[in-house]
């Protein structure tokens, strides 16, 4: 039997749709935008998706070939041109590759583009144009906004199980594995997709406790039912606001489709039952600071949730530093806040100088105002570091020019890239012991949990506002469908109603 020739593809972006920054080509290669051959070497050995690809095909012993590999940090909206590139980066990648027997994609789920409210059906769509009744699989992030369109023109999906993302890598694995046995003649997928009306905010998607751990429970117990081949939990992302954003259940069963709506259905009824138990309540940044100067032990993770890049924020919100000033809390470190313009002018002082700077507050109104401080310049560095932890293990993180100002004794990372603080490299790079802190503050809803979790004497949600703030309500939504929980409060029960009119 000839070996099997399997076309790969990764387009990945969580699209922020109010963010006031444009996602173009250059967003793609701040991050990664690569074609064809590149593509390997920079994945290869990582625990990322595209490495569960290409480990994937390999384990298989199927030969792949890349097509085009692009992911940006979360932004606002994907303009027509960089859509246009990446599909037909894809598409011209899957025309030279013939002959061929499957294409196995890693997307996202939650990309919106000028004209594209649904990126991943749209491109799974033209896909399955090229490539007719060709197997063509996907795996996905746990943000995914699931379409019927999606469900319909992939054969198999296979969603992240967990938030912060730790098992990228094993999905897209998984993936080829179940595309191997499509190819063997063993599998004939049938599919089941269900939407309660449901819309979490992103820290009650946190997969390491309940409610989630209980939907992901069921929906492991499923998948050890004979027939079910592989079912996904996706938490949605709400700020892509298209109709079918939020929560989202997947079954994919080998060819019995009342299985698959039965159990799809049933994960669905849960996910709605439990659902007044996914609302959140992060906590005042004032109250929270008083606990960090009462603590005797460090560090306190603080985070900033309502700025979390990985969810399309600018990054460079100011609120909790200035609270952190106006109370004169020392021993902090900040990961991380994004000003090109302070990084480079802490550069040309250099290591040792004073500097005065406007930090932070620079890209819209939603994320509070530059602060003028008076800054001691510790480091300089490009930087670039490996990441060690569990999230992306062994891939490259870039920050751009990066700078360590200390501000009233604490410790600033000043870069030139927008990114979320998912690695205690992150801090161990740039000189700074995160250990040591007597608090850590991170631009992150969830992801840093991984990292920081292990060294954290506290976490505590701070309840600031920003784009990515869990105070739903607040956002002019304008396309997901309505009425949603926990947006329309006829949707709440009585108790709860009560209780969100007393505070
Ligand atoms: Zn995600």
């Amino acid at each position: 039997m000839a070996t099997k020739r399997i076309v790969l593809g990764t387009f990945s972006h969580e699209t922020n749709v109010l963010s006031n920054i444009k996602t173009d080509l250059s967003e793609f290669r701040k991050r990664h935008l690569f074609h064809g051959d590149e593509i390997p070497p920079h994945f290869r050995g990582t625990k990322t998706a595209a490495g569960g690809l290409i480990d994937g095909c390999e384990k298989n012993s199927f030969e792949f070939i890349e097509t085009v590999h692009a992911s940006a940090t979360p932004s606002g909206i994907i303009v027509e041109e960089a859509y246009e590139h990446i599909l037909g980066a894809m598409l011209d990648g899957i025309k030279a590759a013939k002959p061929f027997d499957a294409v196995a994609l890693h997307l996202h789920g939650a990309a919106v583009a000028e004209g594209h409210d649904d990126v991943e059906g749209d491109v799974l769509g033209e896909v399955r144009k090229l490539i007719g009744r060709k197997p063509l699989v996907a795996s996905f992030d746990l943000h995914a906004n699931y379409t019927e369109k999606m469900v319909r023109e992939a054969d198999i999906l296979v969603g992240y199980d967990t938030y912060p993302h730790i098992d990228e890598y094993e999905r897209a694995v998984e993936s080829i594995d179940l595309l191997a046995k499509i190819l063997n003649g063993k599998l004939k997928p049938t599919k089941a997709l269900r939407q309660p009306p449901m819309l979490p905010a992103l820290q009650a998607q946190f997969t390491g406790r309940y409610p989630m751990t209980k939907l992901l429970e069921e929906a492991h117990k499923m998948e050890q039912l004979p027939g079910v081949e592989v079912v996904t939990v996706a938490a949605g992302f709400p700020w892509s606001d298209i109709k079918e954003a939020g929560m989202s259940f997947i079954v994919v069963t080998n060819n019995d489709q009342k299985q698959a709506d039965a159990l799809a259905q049933e994960l669905s009824d849960l996910a709605w039952s439990i659902r007044r138990d996914f609302l959140v309540k992060p906590m005042p940044v004032r109250d929270a600071l008083k606990r960090v100067k009462a603590a005797n032990e460090g560090p306190i993770v603080l985070a900033d949730i309502g700025d979390n890049p990985g969810g399309g924020t600018p990054c460079d919100g100011t609120f909790v530093l200035k609270a952190i000033l106006e109370m004169g809390l020392t021993g902090g470190v900040f990961g991380v806040i994004w000003d090109p313009a302070a990084a480079a002018k802490a550069a040309r002082a250099g290591p040792g100088k004073e500097i005065e700077v406007n930090l932070g507050g620079h890209t819209d109104r939603f994320h509070g105002k530059p602060i003028r401080v008076k800054a001691h310049v510790k480091s300089v560095s490009d930087g670039q570091w490996l990441v060690k932890g569990s999230m992306g293990t062994g891939s490259l993180t870039e920050m751009g020019l990066t700078a360590i100002l200390n501000v009233a004794g604490n410790d600033l990372i000043v870069t030139s890239l927008r990114l979320q603080p998912l690695d205690l490299e992150l801090y161990r790079s740039q000189g700074i012991e995160p250990t040591a802190a007597k608090f850590i503050v991170v631009k992150s809803s969830v992801h840093y949990r991984a990292s920081h979790e292990p060294v954290a004497t506290e976490i505590i949600e701070l309840d600031t506002p920003g784009l990515t703030s869990p105070r739903l309500a607040g956002f002019k939504f304008r396309k997901i469908r309505r009425p949603i929980f926990p947006l329309d409060f006829e949707m709440l029960g009585i108790t709860e109603l009560k209780r969100m009119n007393e505070e």
